[in-house]
C-alpha cells in the first residue's frame, strides 16, 4: 500500500492548517511511514490527525502534537536527544531524522522492545531505546541538547531538568487530567532556567519514581 500521498496531504494540514513551519519538522514528516509504527489493521488511520491506541493502554500521539514538541524543541542536526515515552518509536524516528543521536526510553517493555524492532528494520540506525522509568532521565548519557517528554508529569522532574546541557531544551505536559500545558523549559545557568507555556495538552500520564504512581486514583 503506498501511503505517500496521504503522508504528504497531512504534512500539508500541518502546514497550512496548523502552522507548523521548520523545514526539519516537515522533511521528517514527510518521511517517516507513521503507518509502520502503528498497530495492524489500524494503518489506514496512520495519517488522520488524530492519536491511535498501540496496546498497554498507551497511544501514538497525535501528529500535530508530535511536530510541535519537536519543533519547539528547537533542534539541530548535532543535537544529543533523549525522548522519554517511546511508545510506538515514531516519535524518535522524527527526531532521529534531524538530530545526531536520540535516546527513547520506555516503561513498558513490550513497547520498548517492538520500537527497537521496527528502529531496526526501518534502518533508524541512531537511536538507542532502553526499558525503564523515564522519570530519572538517562544519567549515564547526559547530558541533552533536547528532551522531549511524551507523557504528562505532575509537576517537572527534577532529574530531567538537571540532565540539561547548557542551552538545552525540556519539553514537557505538566499538570492532571484536562488541565496538562505544554512547557518548554530551558536551561540558561548552572542553576537557571527559563519556563514558557506552550498551550493546553492531554497525554497519557507519567508514571514513575518522579512523577504520577500507578495507583494514584486518576490512573487506575
Ligand atoms: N512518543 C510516542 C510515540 O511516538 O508513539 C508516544 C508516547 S505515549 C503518548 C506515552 C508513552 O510514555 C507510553 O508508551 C508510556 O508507556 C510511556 N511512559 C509513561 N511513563 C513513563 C516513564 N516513567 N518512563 C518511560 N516511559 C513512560
Amino acid at each position: 500500500m503506498d501511503m505517500t500521498r496521504s503522508r504528504d496531504r497531512m504534512v500539508e494540514h500541518l502546514v497550512t492548517r496548523r502552522g507548523i513551519c521548520d523545514r526539519g519538522v516537515i522533511n521528517a514528516m514527510r518521511t517517516v511511514p507513521r503507518e509502520k509504527f502503528v498497530d495492524p489493521g489500524f494503518e489506514e488511520f496512520a495519517y488522520e490527525d488524530a492519536p491511535l491506541s498501540i496496546g498497554d493502554g498507551q497511544t501514538i500521539s497525535q501528529p500535530f502534537i508530535v511536530a510541535l514538541m519537536i519543533e519547539k524543541a528547537d533542534l539541530s542536526a548535532g543535537d544529543k536527544v533523549l525522548e522519554v515515552g517511546t511508545g510506538s518509536g515514531y516519535a524518535s524516528a522524527l527526531i532521529s531524522l534531524i538530530a545526531r543521536y536520540v535516546y527513547s526510553i520506555e516503561r513498558h517493555e513490550r513497547l520498548a522492545l517492538q520500537a527497537r524492532e521496527r528502529f531496526e528494520k526501518l534502518g533508524y540506525a541512531n537511536i538507542d531505546v532502553q526499558v525503564g522509568d523515564g522519570s530519572k532521565g538517562w544519567a549515564k548519557a547526559a547530558p541533552f541538547n533536547a528532551i522531549i517528554v511524551s507523557a504528562g508529569a505532575p509537576e517537572v522532574p527534577s532529574a530531567l531538568k538537571e540532565q540539561l546541557d547548557l542551552g538545552g531544551r525540556l519539553i514537557i505536559p505538566v499538570g492532571r487530567g484536562d488541565a496538562q500545558r505544554l512547557k518548554r523549559i530551558t536551561r540558561t545557568g548552572a542553576a537557571a532556567f527559563e519556563e514558557i507555556d506552550l498551550g493546553g495538552v492531554f497525554f497519557v500520564p507519567l508514571i514513575g519514581e518522579d512523577a504520577w504512581t500507578a495507583e494514584h486514583p486518576m490512573y487506575t
